[in-house]
């Protein structure tokens, strides 16, 4: 029994265009050779050269420790900030289940939080009334890659004295007030290397950090609470099979393969990055007259956008799934980011939460489609895209 391929291939032919797909060259593919010629397939040189052009990317005295994922990023700064039962973390409604699943993960409680109707990222305010004593962290979300005022941030979090870790998985590369996200003084950051993401290793995901005992605390979890001081320790006066496990860790190790593919597209991030902007500018100046209402650019000076998402708002609620239709039928692919998390079955019961309770992201939720915006689409791609979503809308 083998699976029928044909059924699984992605259509890079014909009239079709996909809502997302990756941007892989032939350097992409030259390194993943030659990262299985080299004999290393799990975490080996590859992994280490990735995280040093990753972190210094970044600034100087930034770390950045992969991950198999995202998910394990977000995980892992939690833990290493000591979150725990009986704690409560911040985190906006409108994102992926992931933010929030990795609070109850340790035991502690996400609370859901209103966003800003204009950028659809956390609303500070609503964030404000909804803390208790009990509220140890943030997790605040750059939605599609629209960074959130890193000073408003920085403030809210000083002010109250909480822990701040970025679900950044949209935001590579963008900045806020001209500094990079991921390069700030947030306790973490972490980078989602997901198939559909800005930057790919099939899956994968960093932390960014400027505290080195967090960083060391992430590099021991990840590979099954193995402690690689001790490890280095022993190793320069003992055998090298000897190893000392200090805490019950997990299995999220990035492998070589994967690190050295994140390499290369680490270095066309940028050009990427200027690609989709010019995307964007070609939507916002087609749909500029029309009644959608088109996505944030900035929130202040100096901002970069990453334009991993380009989200419009339908002139009004109850066409969405219509217009998702009849994109589909003009073959070209759309979603909706996000189901806001108070509106699935899990969040919505351990939250006790009603549709009312977060009505900003409840009524955006209504009107928003996600329309194709990825490097690799053509000039005619993106004509096509503008004249289907404008003969419909
Ligand atoms: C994709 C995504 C994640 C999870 O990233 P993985 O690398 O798949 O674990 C987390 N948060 C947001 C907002 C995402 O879009």
């Amino acid at each position: 029994m083998s699976i029928n391929k044909e059924d699984y291939k992605v259509s890079l032919e014909g009239d079709f265009i996909p809502f997302a797909l990756p941007d892989i060259a032939e350097a992409e593919i030259e390194a993943v050779v030659e990262a299985l010629r080299s004999g290393w397939l799990s975490s080996g040189p590859a992994v280490k050269n990735f995280e040093l052009a990753f972190g210094q990317g970044l600034g100087a005295d930034v770390e950045a420790v992969s991950l198999n994922s995202a998910t394990a990023g977000l995980h892992l700064s939690l833990e290493a900030l000591g979150v725990g039962p009986g704690d409560e973390v911040l985190v906006p409604t409108w994102t992926f289940t992931a933010t929030a699943e990795v609070v109850t993960y340790l035991g502690a409680v996400p609370v859901l939080v209103d966003v800003d109707p204009r950028t659809l990222n956390i609303d500070f305010e609503d964030a404000r009334v909804r803390m208790t004593d009990k509220t140890r962290a943030i997790m605040p979300v750059h939605f599609a890659g629209l960074p959130i005022d890193r000073l408003q941030l920085r403030e809210f979090a000083r002010s109250h004295d909480l822990l701040v870790v970025e679900d950044a998985a949209h935001a590579f590369p963008a900045k806020s007030r001209g500094e990079l996200v991921g390069a700030g003084q947030s306790e973490a950051t972490v980078f989602s290397f997901y198939a559909t993401k800005t930057m790919t290793t099939g899956e994968g995901g960093m932390v960014a950090t400027r505290d080195s005992a967090l960083a060391d605390r992430i590099r021991t979890m990840r590979l099954h609470g193995i402690n690689r001081d001790a490890f280095d320790r022993y190793r320069a006066k003992g055998p090298a099979w000897r190893y000392e496990v200090v805490a019950p860790g997990y299995k999220y190790n990035l492998t070589d393969p994967a690190a050295a593919m994140g390499t290369v597209q680490l270095a066309r991030a940028q050009s990427m990055r200027d690609r989709r902007s010019n995307i964007a500018s070609v939507y916002r100046d087609a749909f500029m007259g029309t009644d959608l209402v088109l996505p944030a650019e900035s929130v202040v000076q100096g901002d970069m956008h990453s334009w991993h998402l380009y989200v419009v708002k339908l002139p009004d609620a109850g066409r969405r799934d219509s217009f998702i239709s009849e994109m589909s039928a003009r073959g070209i692919g759309t979603s909706v980011h996000f189901i806001p998390l108070h509106l699935q079955p899990y969040w919505r019961d351990l939250c006790a939460l009603r549709p009312d309770d977060l009505p900003v992201a409840s009524a955006a939720f209504e009107r928003v489609v996600s329309l194709p915006i990825y490097s690799s689409m053509s000039d005619e791609q993106v004509t096509r895209v503008v004249d289907a979503v404008k003969a419909i809308s």
